[in-house]
């Protein structure tokens, strides 16, 4: 394309951008939300359990007790996550928590394979990136350094993880979605997690495998979630791996129950460490769910349910791209079969005034540079699209929108 015509290109993108300002919207595109008529699936929920507050198994769960959960909600999330009910406990409201208190013990005790606590020495975690914000706000908080991985299309680049982690035993731990990847979409093949699994890397290493869109699919079938456990049992490495997982994205998000799945002694040094925190987790929630999906059966045939309601909003999003961008080539994106996100990556160095260009427009993007460690994105070029909150006109207002300010960032940089 000639300057002239790159010229002519900008100033009608220039008139384009004018009037969407011009607009006076209010859009939201940040956070990963279910919207309201997904949340209206689970409404029958909230009048459970009723009079009938025992559990199938004899708890009356109005009462203490039971730091590990019921156990038929155990055996629901057990199937989830491949994972077995015995190696899956039930927990409170929310997984992100979980991980957090896990980190915290580790570096007050280490765990059961440190020989001393974490917060003794300066500590490294491994974090594939484009990744999940709040992953890295946890590590950043604690004063752990993270080290940038690439995820690709299989997962991460475990030839990087190998390398890192043969030099460096001050590396203790590795952030990964395993599912329908937050920001990618990505889903980590058996491939890449056996070779995860079999590194060599410090006795007290692990991965936080946050399987939190396990079952969302968008397509006829999730994948079947690997069984990350007994895979890192036939590895030799039978404590390496923390399994997390929730219903937020199933049920209620916030409302929901936790899950945690790892090995016996695992699952007995976390549940030392919480129990001077609580006696027990709230089972009256943890029975209205067991009461309301029944079975993993259920919670897929639920998960149908959303996917009718999202899908189409994925295809939108994905229709706009493609519309407005897919001559253009200044611009790719992942066609997810599930989670929660589309990432789109523009032009190297134009995601920060896209996203700020957008917001001057009405419409609030996920700030540049959150899916990387300390919010610094290498090449600020990656922006996290979340389809689910906005109902579909104003989606396609604010993706019409986006790829406005994208194409208009591109050409600023190209003139330049
Ligand atoms: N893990 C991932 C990858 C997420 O994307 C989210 C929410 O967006 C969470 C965890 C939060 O889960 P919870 O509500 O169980 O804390």
């Amino acid at each position: 394309m000639s300057v002239e015509e790159l010229r002519t290109i900008r100033t009608d993108l220039q008139k384009r951008y004018d009037a969407l300002c011009a607009a006076g919207l209010k859009l939201d595109l940040t956070r990963g939300k279910p919207g309201a008529d997904q949340l209206d699936l689970s409404a029958p929920m909230l009048s459970l359990p009723g009079d009938d507050y025992i559990s199938p198994s004899g708890t009356d769960c109005r009462n203490y007790g039971g730091v590990t959960g019921l156990p038929e909600l155990r055996a629901i999330f057990g199937e989830m996550f491949a994972t077995g009910a015995e190696r899956t406990i039930a927990l409170g409201n929310a997984s992100l928590q979980v991980m957090h208190d896990i980190i915290v013990f580790s570096l007050l005790h280490g765990n059961v394979d440190s020989e001393k606590p974490w917060g003794a020495q300066p500590i490294k975690f491994l974090c594939p990136v484009p990744g999940y914000d709040r992953h890295f706000g946890i590590t950043e908080k604690y004063g752990i350094e993270m080290i940038n991985i690439a995820m690709n299309p299989n997962g991460p680049d475990v030839d990087a993880c190998a390398q890192l982690l043969a030099d460096d035993p001050s590396i203790k731990g590795m952030w990964l979605v395993p599912t329908y990847s937050n920001p990618t979409g990505y889903t980590v093949t058996d491939d890449v997690a056996r070779r995860l699994l079999a590194l060599d890397a410090a006795a007290d290493f692990r991965v936080f495998w946050d399987n939190a869109y396990a079952v969302h699919t968008l397509v006829d079938a999730a994948p079947a979630p690997l069984p990350i456990l007994d895979m890192a049992e036939e590895a030799g490495h039978q404590n390496r791996v923390y399994v997390f997982g929730s219903t937020s994205k199933i049920t209620f998000a916030g409302a929901g129950v936790a899950a945690l799945a790892s090995s016996q002694a695992n699952l007995d040094w976390f549940t030392r460490n919480i129990s001077a925190a609580t006696i027990g987790p709230d089972k009256i929630n943890q029975l209205r769910h067991v009461q309301f999906l029944r079975d993993a059966d259920g919670v897929r045939a639920h998960m149908a349910r959303h996917r009718e309601i999202i899908a189409p909003k994925f295809q939108l999003v994905l229709d706009i791209l493609e519309d407005r961008m897919g001559d253009a080539k200044i611009a790719s994106w992942t066609s997810p079969e599930g989670g929660y996100f589309i990432s789109l990556d523009v032009v190297d160095g134009t995601a920060a005034r896209t996203i700020a260009l957008a917001k001057d427009a009405g419409i609030a993007l996920t700030a540049a540079g959150s899916a990387f460690p300390y919010k610094t994105d290498p090449h600020d070029r990656n922006i996290r699209i979340a389809p689910t909150f906005p109902t579909t006109d104003e989606l396609r207002t604010a993706m019409d929108g986006v790829a406005t300010c994208a194409l208009l960032s591109a050409t600023e940089v190209l003139l330049d």
